[in-house]
């Protein structure tokens, strides 16, 4: 279908009166050298017309286009430089003209250049483009759609009736891959109008950004085209190129919306019923945002479009939503609360980028943290309205700022705000930091200001900067003044200056909390929080601005959220330490951050920490509020894994969640023990002795939920303890607990001999991985036939491929590696089928002999080296001791140069297997000694302290 296509591409209308030829032959020496990674400024885009044909033909998966970018010359200029990469773009067919008052001016093009380091495709023309003036440039260029999952890309399903492949086509820009399915100017700060045409054969649906404004026939000279329409969508308001987004496909949609923004949610016809629950919240979200945000954008049409082959989650393009289809399949009858609260949380994210980064974008991809923390923190609220029984507020919450304390602590973390110089380092910014460490401080900054300041000061901000491209600057300003308006921030602490201290600085704060008894005060100091404390003293100096709340026992203030102190920072990072008087009386505890509103730890001295181990260990322990609880277990474990507190003080708070009933604190225990967990299984006495304490904490819990027991389901129990269920049950069964692996068993024999799945949905990761890791081959060979032969398991897609790295026969775990990378339908889902066999004691060596033999394989099958680096990284996690570490650091030394944009995360692999091996080095025989201790202590009096 390609070969026609130039004849096919109506003309364009614009008319050269003349040309200028030049003079002087075409010469290299014309271009000045220009190696910046940032493009010039002299050019700004206004109008795109972009023209593309699309051909699904089996056998010419292809595109083809013609580009016609409007722009005005800022700097007078010779050179167009704009972006192009994997594009053949038609040398000979490139135009460029002036437009005069009366009249348009056809130049002629002296030559063309491609440097390929930062993807620039620079025309040189032959008279010098005038300062004020607008031109006109047309390129036209063709490419294959790519199987990469990136740029213009195809994707395919089988059909459930016909077992025909059918195939789509769908774009993915963000964040650099606008450039390889048409030039452009592919920076956030050019914004530009977009009026895009579609040409596809007519029984196809094409969508795009906006409504489809008309169709026409597409006129060729030749028949082949004839079943060919062009698809003519209505103009874009000015949006970056990376929300620039389109698709052809034959799906078929739902529609949902009453009020003045009608939702359609696209789907292949197979499975549109599962994309109902989608369809029913996109709206009550979106207007959620409009009302919170008092914002209402230009959008008549929303398109939402789940995508059988999708790299990312989602992506927010304007007004054309794409989605990872297995993560919103929803089957309405038996679909699970969770999966359901997982689908409306990544709706909400991507309904609220629409505003944050769409109606304002950045302006350069180094700060994309506001973009992403904004969304993420906006989603969070978005839930809660959705459904306040899911407790997202809190679940979530805690979920981001336990990932970001443990993630953020490594010599070679990142400042949130990052130099970016690179299209690699752009990719590789969109990391959990971004997500999380932005949406946590977006939270603190609420609770710092307080509703009304945030709310109207994030709408002042938009309705200023709408369809710009800003830094957010200008928003921390409006807060600050609001803030001391409102005297909820003393007038010579400025928002700006708390939020650099927290985005420039790799790391987090810990906050030392010593009181001093005899007059009820207590010094306050901070430091940097390392894994490994003895770092800490050789650190360079840094400083946070640390909003500090508190609650104590006779002051149970834990709903008080707005800061009553700060520790403040001098202008060259020196701290400034401060003593507060009138605590608490001596046989009070004390705990500082109330539900965790800032993003730090707390150490206190060991007086605080005993009388707070005594209440946790006592009948009144829910004075503490829960996300302090929450917060205690996971400082605890955190300070004593980095060697600021003993373990002996850790093991005894964590003693006390035998009595403990939320969902929260036990979550939080659960993560700290995966890490204990994973660096003590190389080691069967220190292994046992942990199992065994684990098993006497959780029984109690497990029993309390009536274990696997089915008949109390989904719809009789509250959905906080219905995620509780899951939680504690999955751990039972691995922890080998004869109740749980008994159940398990049996259900999944039930569902082979029957044929029939009756495995309660949120029981079935926990089943399906205890019937495969303590089942028979046959068990395993069962499950994956299921995966292979259903297509209606889209949705349990993740969930099977976890439960089939937990097999324990070698061979079977090697033969999995290669049935994952060598189908593109796993894609999406190897980086987690290889964490969950590396994580596999007996699929370790599998998994690191794997990815060095077949390193160049998998760097091709990824392709975006991101990829291949996550592989790394869950294999560096896993490594405990020397031996396993053998390969590895000769394998990446080797590989250094493929690694030479992100030598850093590289380092940081490194980094974790060092920080592992001196962990075994250090605590493996206290801990040992601890718990050993403990179990003794355990036999002789089991009753509960008072
Ligand atoms: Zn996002």
């Amino acid at each position: 279908m390609l070969q026609p296509y130039v004849g096919v591409i109506v003309k364009v209308l614009l008319i050269a009166i003349f040309s200028n030829c030049c003079l002087a032959k075409p010469s290299r020496s014309r271009f000045t050298n220009y190696t910046h990674y940032r493009l010039p400024e002299s050019l700004k885009p206004e109008h795109y017309t972009l023209k593309i044909v699309t051909s699904l033909d089996p056998l010419h998966l292809t595109f083809a286009g013609e580009v016609i970018i409007r722009f005005q010359v800022l700097i007078g200029t010779g050179n167009i430089t704009l972006h192009a990469r994997n594009l053949t773009i038609d040398e000979n067919s490139i135009e460029l003209i002036k437009y005069d008052d009366n009249e348009s001016t056809r130049y002629a093009i002296d030559a063309v250049r491609v440097m390929g380091e930062h993807d620039y495709f620079i025309i040189h023309s032959c008279l010098a483009l005038l300062r004020g003036e607008t031109y006109a440039l047309k390129l036209v260029f063709r490419a294959p759609l790519n199987q990469l999952l990136y740029g213009y890309y195809r994707s395919s399903y089988v059909d459930q009736v016909t077992n025909e492949t059918k195939w789509m086509s769908v774009t993915q820009f963000e964040p650099t891959y606008a450039r390889t399915a048409f030039p452009c100017f592919d920076e956030p700060n050019f914004r530009a109008k977009f009026k895009i045409w579609l040409g596809h054969q007519k029984s196809l649906v094409a969508l795009s950004n906006t409504p489809l404004a008309k169709q026409e026939k597409m006129y060729s000279e030749s028949n082949e085209t004839d079943d060919y329409v062009w698809s003519i969508f209505e103009e874009t308001v000015p949006i970056p190129t990376y929300l620039v987004a389109y698709s052809v496909n034959n799906f078929t949609y739902k529609l949902s919306g009453n009020y003045g923004v009608k939702f359609y949610t696209w789907c292949r016809p197979d499975i549109i019923n599962e994309c109902e629950f989608t369809a029913q919240i996109a709206p009550e979200l979106y207007k959620f945002f409009e009302s919170l945000l008092a914002m209402s954008l230009p959008f008549t049409k929303m398109n939402q479009l789940f995508v059988p082959n999708f790299r990312a989650r989602a992506m927010e393009n304007w007004g054309l939503i794409t989605y990872r289809e297995s993560l919103l399949l929803c089957s309405l009858n038996s679909s699970s609360e969770m999966s359901r609260q997982r689908i409306a949380t990544l709706v909400a994210h991507e309904l609220a980028h629409q505003w944050f980064g769409n109606a304002v974008t950045l302006k350069w991809w180094s700060d994309i943290w506001m973009n992403e923390g904004f969304a993420t923190y906006m989603s969070i609220l978005g839930v809660h309205h959705l459904n306040s029984n899911w407790n997202f507020l809190q679940i979530e919450s805690m979920n981001n700022i336990l990932d970001v304390l443990e993630y953020d602590v490594q010599v070679n973390s990142h400042a949130l705000t990052q130099g970016i110089k690179s299209t690699i380092q752009i990719t590789s910014s969109f990391d959990l930091l971004a997500y999380k460490k932005g949406a946590m401080l977006v939270r603190m900054l609420h609770m710092v200001v307080g509703d009304d300041v945030f709310l109207n000061g994030i709408r002042e901000y938009l309705s200023k900067f709408l369809y710009t491209a800003d830094n957010y600057g200008s928003l921390w300003n409006s807060f600050s003044i609001r803030a001391h308006t409102y005297q909820r921030l003393e007038t010579r602490n400025n928002i700006k200056i708390v939020l650099h201290s927290w985005t420039s600085q790799t790391g987090y704060p810990l906050l030392k909390v010593i009181r001093n008894y005899s007059n009820d005060s207590a010094s306050v100091t901070q430091q940097r929080f390392f894994l490994n404390s003895s770092r800490g003293k050789n650190a360079t100096k840094r400083c946070w601005w640390i909003p500090i709340t508190l609650a104590s026992a006779s002051r149970l203030e834990f709903y008080k959220l707005r800061p009553s102190y700060w520790l403040e920072c001098k202008k060259n990072k020196q701290n400034i330490n401060i003593t507060l008087s009138g605590m608490a009386a001596t046989g009070d505890w004390i705990i500082f951050n109330v539900q965790m509103m800032g993003l730090y730890r707390v150490m206190y001295d060991a007086d605080n920490w005993a009388l707070l181990n005594g209440t946790l260990n006592s009948d009144k322990y829910t004075q503490i509020h829960v996300l302090n609880r929450a917060q205690l277990i996971d400082d605890s474990l955190a300070l004593a894994w980095a060697g600021y507190m003993n373990y002996r003080l850790t093991l005894d708070i964590l003693n006390y969640l035998q009595y403990e009933k939320d969902y929260l604190p036990w979550r939080t225990a659960l993560r700290g023990f995966i890490k204990l967990d994973n660096i003590l299984k190389g080691y069967e006495k220190q292994y046992k002795l942990f199992t065994n304490f684990l098993k006497y904490l959780i029984l109690p819990t497990y029993n309390r939920l009536h274990g696997l027991n089915s008949t109390q389901n989904e719809k009789e129990i509250s959905y906080i303890d219905l995620m509780h269920k899951t939680q504690i049950s999955y751990w039972a069964c691995y922890l080998q607990i004869d109740d749980c692996v008994n159940a398990s068993k049996q259900y999944f024999a039930n569902w082979k001999n029957s044929n029939i799945n009756q495995i309660p949905t949120n029981l079935r990761l926990t089943v399906y991985s205890t019937a495969i890791r303590y089942g028979e081959q046959s068990d395993w060979e069962f499950l994956w036939q299921y995966l292979q032969e259903s297509n209606n398991v889209v949705s349990e897609q993740r969930t099977i491929i976890q439960a089939l790295t937990c097999s324990r026969n070698e061979i079977t775990l090697r033969n999995f590696l290669d049935l994952i990378f060598n189908n593109t339908k796993y894609r999406q889902d190897s980086v987690a089928a290889f964490e969950g066999i590396a994580r596999n004691k007996i699929g370790f060596p599998i998994a690191k002999n794997y990815l060095i033999e077949h390193f160049d394989q998998l760097r091709d099958y990824g392709t975006i080296s991101r990829d291949v680096i996550n592989l790394i990284l869950s294999l560096a996690r896993q490594v405990t001791s020397m031996e396993n570490n053998i390969g590895i650091l000769e394998f990446l030394a080797k590989k250094r140069n493929i690694f030479r944009h992100s030598w850093k995360t590289i380092l940081s692999a490194v980094e974790i297997t060092q920080l592992n091996i001196g962990w075994i080095r250090r605590y493996r025989a206290v801990v040992h000694n601890n718990l050993r201790r403990r179990n003794l202590k355990r036999g002789k009096n089991p009753t509960r302290p008072k």
